[in-house]
């Protein structure tokens, strides 16, 4: 197998109904895959399924042995009360080598904000800092759902160039959920249209042009 994830013919669904059916999907070694949709079209949902949160109702996921995944999910719930700082969140679930996190902090151009309390980030800050921990475990693969959410659109340009100069240095496959098509579709490889089921896939220049892509979305290079 050379794929670090492989799903096939896979549904999901909560009590209130199914939210997937019928998807296959992989991503191999290095690759930038962006999956795009509407709201509520499944996203968030796949992602989970593929780092195995939420179990499948139907279908297959299999997983390379070596797979080493840094997930950053939509929505972390951290108590806000707590008094983190960036260093001490980067200790979180356990205590990391102090060296390793400063090399990764300066990565991510968070450094000068070691001591600062979590909560008082920008919303570009605080993804740098779910990257910087999410990139401790050295991951293979780095799974980033929404992390541009509320940046503008240079914040978001920049976020995306560090991905990729982090995928050219670490050979890192990156799989990604944004809204920001326009934004992602020079930094992707692959992108993967969703909406409950899989409309369409390819180059983003293929899917930028794809019918089913187009009757979601319109023919701007906005949205997604
Ligand atoms: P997206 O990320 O594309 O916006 P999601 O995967 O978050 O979409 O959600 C897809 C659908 O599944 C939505 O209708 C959402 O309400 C529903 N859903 C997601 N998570 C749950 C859950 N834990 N329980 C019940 N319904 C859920
Ligand atoms: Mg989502």
């Amino acid at each position: 197998m050379t794929s670090l994830i492989e799903a096939a013919a896979v549904s999901a669904g909560f009590a209130g109904g199914t939210v997937l059916r019928d998807v296959d999907f992989h991503i191999d070694p290095g690759e930038i895959v962006t999956v795009v949709g509407p709201n509520g079209s499944g996203k968030s949902t796949l992602l989970r399924l593929l780092v195995g949160a939420i179990p499948p109702r139907g279908g297959r996921i299999t997983r390379r042995p070596d797979l080493r995944v840094g997930y950053v999910p939509q929505r972390l719930s951290i108590d806000p009360t707590l008094p983190l700082t960036v260093s001490r969140f980067l200790d979180l679930p356990r205590p990391a080598d102090r060296a390793e996190k400063l090399a990764l902090m300066d990565r991510v151009g968070i450094r000068p904000l070691a001591a600062h309390p979590l909560t008082g980030l920008s919303g570009g800050q605080y993804q740098r800092a779910l990257l910087a921990r999410a990139l401790l475990t050295r991951p293979n693969l780095l799974i980033l759902d929404e992390a541009t959410q509320g940046m503008d659109q240079r914040g978001s340009a920049e976020f995306y160039a560090l991905i990729e100069a982090l995928r050219a240095e670490t050979g890192a496959a990156v799989l990604m959920v944004s809204h920001e098509l326009h934004v992602v579709m020079s930094a992707s490889d692959r992108v993967v249209c969703l909406n409950g089921h899989v409309c369409c896939e390819g180059t983003p220049e293929i899917v930028r042009s794809a019918p089913e892509y187009r009757a979601l979305f319109g023919t701007g290079t906005h949205g997604a």
